[in-house]
């Protein structure tokens, strides 16, 4: 038998699992023997997983060990009750969360929930802005939002898919990094990563219209190789995140500007909207955290409180 090679699982559909080593992708099997193994709960394979492989004499290869995960992006199973999850892909390096200026108008909510959801799962988050192209030369929504995310300690990329500035700046933050690309349709995803990747023929659009619908289609994640090297997660649903596990006075230290204020506030367990003594919305009242951001925390706190968890809605 040959040496075990070490790769990175690019695709997840079933029992079959591609992965790729060194750019060369090997389908590839479980043995029954590791499965037994793994906990019941959740998929024992999910694409971005570093496994060791013993390739056969078919030029198949069989999954022989699988790498401890870094972090595992994870959404609520659909039609499962809250607590059951779905590993949709693991160790990624940097989530996107990517808006447009114009239209659709940046939405705080959507990124908010979105940069909590990352932080909740351990996953460094960051923030695209794109369609700069209709912004006036005077216009300073832009650097307002880009001011108030790099405070918070998120990197910002600002964008054109169409007159390309600004794409040479993703292109470089996605390179030899496995990453995720999110946002409401129409933001120009596709756009952007059409430039950087033209032969990807990616599906991001199309897919995430049809999972809207409800049709429940099964979708699997998939990882792109890039051309400067690195992976993209391909996912349709990734409005479908849930706010998994977080407790109401957990949330603001998930929220990196509200989190060193929320360590002193005056009740252990305060959260921040009603009791006496609050650092957080004395930093509010005082313009150190932005109230935009602080909308955005009450929002979410009504969420955690619910128990309903869906994100981008
Ligand atoms: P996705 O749904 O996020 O993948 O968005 P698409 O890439 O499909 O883009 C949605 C629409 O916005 C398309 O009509 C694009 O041509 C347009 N678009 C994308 N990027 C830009 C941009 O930077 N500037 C402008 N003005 N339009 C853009
Ligand atoms: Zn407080």
């Amino acid at each position: 038998m040959s040496e075990p090679h070490t790769g990175i699982v690019v695709r997840a559909t079933g029992s079959w699992f591609d992965v790729d080593v060194s750019g060369r992708v090997w389908p590839s099997r479980l043995v029954g023997r590791f499965r037994l193994h793994e906990e019941k709960t959740t998929s024992p394979i999910v694409v971005g997983d570093r496994v060791d492989i013993q390739v056969q004499d078919d030029d198949t290869a069989t999954i022989i060990h699988r790498h401890d995960r870094e972090n595992a992006l994870t959404r609520r199973a659909a039609g499962r009750r809250v607590g059951h999850s779905h590993i949709i892909a693991a160790n990624i390096d940097r989530a996107w969360c990517v808006q447009s200026v114009g239209a659709p108008r940046f939405n705080p909510g959507f990124v908010d929930r979105f940069l909590v959801m990352c932080a909740s799962y351990e996953v460094e988050a960051g923030l695209i802005i794109n369609k700069i192209d209709h912004l006036e030369a005077d216009d300073d929504r832009l650097s307002y939002w880009c001011d108030v995310y790099q405070d918070a300690g998120y990197p910002v990329i600002t964008c054109s898919a169409v007159t390309r500035q600004g794409v040479s700046d993703v292109r470089e933050a996605l390179t030899n990094q496995v990453s995720v690309f999110s946002g409401p349709s129409g933001v120009g995803k596709t756009s952007i990563l059409n430039q950087i990747a033209p032969s990807l023929n990616l599906r991001t659009g199309e897919v995430s219209e049809r999972t809207n619908k409800g049709k429940h289609t099964t979708t699997y994640a998939e990882l792109f190789r890039l051309p400067t090297g690195g992976f993209l997660v391909d996912t349709p649903g990734l409005r479908e995140f849930g706010l998994l596990d977080i407790e109401a006075d957990q949330l603001a230290f998930l929220m990196p500007d509200l989190a060193p204020y929320a360590a002193d506030c005056k009740f252990s367990g305060c959260t921040h909207d009603h009791e006496p003594g609050c650092a957080v919305k004395a930093a509010v009242d005082t313009g150190d955290i932005p109230s935009v951001r602080y909308d955005s925390y009450l929002n979410m706190l009504v969420s955690a409180r619910l128990g309903d968890r869906d994100v981008g809605r």
